[in-house]
């Protein structure tokens, strides 16, 4: 009976350095590694001994045995990929990473990060690999771990877990966090250059990307980031206008942060009540009309940005009927994405009183309200292929959804970080490998985008920290 990965996991590849017969891929230096959603054990190989259960940070690993109903899909996915991926090695042991020594002086490895996030925390880790060195970690909130705190849905417990794995890294000799400090108006970039060896960004993306259409600025339009935030807890969205006494909310875009807050939106709020939610939101969510929350993707469902465990999820929920409108007449099963949307799509309606509504094909063309949002006209698009890409483009086909909250759900931005140049283009910090210059880095979603998952800032961090190590020797 092999083990089994259950969930979008971290990806941060510490069970593949666990696991004696090289059985989890993708690993690190694997093709897809950036872009899998979670990794996954194969069943051939596996020799069920358990040590990938005692590493997975988030308590992602599961004995076959021991999966639930929900959870039985993942023992075909996790098969599946290794028959889709005949070329992967299998059964070479695992590399063991050694701990490092500079080649010169170690003790000049003394390093400022700013921002405690996942990408933080990791290139913090990645430092202290290195006997003698030292980091500061410069956090704005009273609070560390960004959004590994303020960004996971509170019904992912499991996930929430690799807050464990960042109390380890933050309790190693050399570790110091400092809560409460902005850089850029406690401490300037300047004084940080001038104290450390090195400063590493990992400020992330906090930033909403915007519609540009009319009545985004109502009342009730707001950005999922900031609801998120809002039953999360995080000072900065505690007091946003959340208004639940409509039957509908909108969500648009159909990416994994859509689907959390569908989920969260539905949910039965006494499960809520057993989870870390923000006590604020969850009195609220106990009042809620809520009844229907409607995710709308611009294009069709093979071009649906979540992923494919997230939907499984979703797609396991027993107190909500989750329904496929718009999906172009039929949903391609080529792909394991196409099949899960396949089933949900076939299956009768339940006897519940909330759903979510996966809507294909409808982009927004307009908010509708006058003191706040009342609806949303929704335009229906078709596909077109332009040189390999599929767009949407819009037809003269409208509807209009009445709702009392539209939550825009498409993506992050970064902000400009003082003294750093900045491509407005991307969100981002323009770097090679993480550096911006000799002495000063980046991670994470400010260095690479708003994309990925909690573990692919491990990968992200290890090579930022690489060519840091590398400028500091004087090799490239
Ligand atoms: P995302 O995955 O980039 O999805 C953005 C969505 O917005 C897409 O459906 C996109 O459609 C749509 N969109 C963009 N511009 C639009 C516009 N002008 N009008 C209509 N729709 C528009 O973003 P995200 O959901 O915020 O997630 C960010 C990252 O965090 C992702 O890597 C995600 O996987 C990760 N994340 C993971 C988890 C998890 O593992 N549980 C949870 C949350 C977030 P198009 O595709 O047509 O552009």
């Amino acid at each position: 009976m092999p083990h089994v990965v259950t969930q979008s996991c971290c990806s941060d590849a510490s069970c593949m350095v666990a696991c004696p017969v090289n059985c989890i891929h993708p690993g690190p230096t694997e093709d897809g590694f950036s872009t899998s959603s979670m990794v996954f054990i194969d069943p051939a190989t596996c020799v069920d001994c358990g040590a990938c259960v005692t590493a997975c940070p988030v308590d992602a690993i599961k004995p076959h045995g021991k999966l639930t109903p929900a959870e039985l899909p993942f023992l075909e996915i996790n098969a599946r990929y290794f028959d889709d991926n005949p070329h992967l090695i299998r059964s070479v042991l695992a590399p063991v990473h050694p701990r490092r020594a500079l080649r010169n002086d170690a003790s000049r490895l003394r390093v400022a990060i700013v921002g405690s996030g996942p990408a933080g925390m990791y290139a913090a880790d990645e430092i202290l690999r290195y006997p003698g060195a030292t980091v500061d970690v410069y956090e704005r909130l009273d609070k560390p771990y960004g959004l590994a705190r303020y960004g996971v849905a509170p019904d992912h417990q499991r996930t929430r877990k690799i807050h464990n794995q960042f109390d380890v890294i933050a309790s190693q000799p050399g570790f110091q966090l400092h809560l409460g400090i902005e850089v850029g108006i406690d401490i300037t970039h300047e004084q940080l250059a001038a104290g450390y060896t090195a400063v590493i960004y990992t400020v992330g993306a906090p930033n909403d990307r915007k519609l540009d259409i009319p009545g985004e600025g109502l009342p009730g339009s707001m950005s999922a980031t900031g609801f998120v935030g809002w039953y999360n807890g995080h000072p900065d969205f505690c007091d946003i206008d959340v208004n639940l006494d409509h039957e509908r909310v909108v969500v648009i875009g159909n990416g994994n942060v859509a689907l959390d807050v569908a989920r969260i939106l539905t949910a039965d709020p006494e499960s809520l009540a057993k989870t870390d939610i923000a006590p604020a939101a969850l009195d609220r969510l106990r009042q809620s009309k809520v009844r229907e929350v409607v995710l709308l993707g611009r294009r069709g469902p093979a071009e649906a940005a979540f992923t494919l465990p997230e939907l499984v999820g979703l797609g396991a929920l027993t107190d909500v009927d989750v329904v496929v409108e718009n999906h172009s007449e039929s949903i391609s099963c080529d792909t394991q994405v196409g099949a899960a949307l396949s089933s949900i799509a076939g299956r009768p309606a339940r006897e519940v009183d909330r759903r979510i509504v996966l809507r294909f094909r409808s982009a927004p063309a307009r908010i509708l309200g006058n003191e706040r949002v009342e609806g949303i006209e929704v335009q229906r698009t078709h596909l077109v292929n332009d040189n390999g890409k599929i767009r949407a483009t819009a037809t003269d086909e409208t509807t209009v959804l009445e709702a009392g909250m539209v939550l825009r759900s498409i993506g992050f931005y970064g902000r400009p970080v003082d003294d750093l140049p900045f491509d407005e283009q991307t969100g981002t910090v323009p770097n090679t490998a993480g550096r911006v210059v000799p002495g000063t880095y980046v991670a994470g979603w400010i260095k690479r985008g708003p994309t990925g998952f909690l573990g692919t800032n491990r990968t992200c961090a290890q090579e930022t920290v690489a060519t840091l190590v590398a400028d500091l020797e004087g090799y490239r």
